[in-house]
């Protein structure tokens, strides 16, 4: 399914939506086409590729009050870049470096982000099996600011 980024109205990446909720947005006015696909038409719209919001939202994540970021899926494909970890081709995939069956953790430093490919081919293994390696060592966020940079 084609799916549009959602960058917030700051340019971080969001979250992806369907082309459908895509078009729904802009007809709305919730949202303006910030990339699009001028050759092909989607509606009365160039096919759009990413969505800008015309109003900055304030990102949904929940810090602890220890001041540690709640870890979230979606959080890990933002601090990524909706890029894979491991070929640097957009990935939508949670991909845990140290397999869960391994006992490898659900957490921020544990979790990347990785396309369909490169997760369904490394599988339960680990990297040192496969001579794999991360192109950066995944952490916990730290502010919201650096995950946009990072991008
Ligand atoms: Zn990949």
């Amino acid at each position: 399914m084609t799916t549009v980024l959602v960058l917030n109205a700051g340019f971080e990446p969001m979250h992806r939506v369907s082309l459908q909720h895509a078009v729904k947005m802009l007809l709305r006015g919730v949202a303006e086409v910030h990339e699009a696909d001028e050759d092909s038409m989607f509606g009365p719209f160039p096919r759009p590729r990413v969505l800008r919001l015309v109003r900055y939202v304030k990102m949904a994540w929940k810090y602890r009050r220890t001041g540690r970021m709640v870890f979230s899926r979606e959080g890990v494909k933002v601090r990524d870049g909706y890029r894979c970890v491991y070929c640097g081709k957009p990935g939508d995939t949670i991909d845990h470096v140290v397999p869960q069956s391994r006992g490898g953790a659900t957490s921020w430093t544990n979790c990347v982000t990785a396309c369909r490919r490169c997760n369904q081919c490394k599988a339960d293994r680990s990297l040192a099996e496969l001579g794999w390696t991360l192109r950066v060592k995944p952490a916990e966020p730290a502010s919201l600011p650096r995950l946009a940079l990072a991008v």
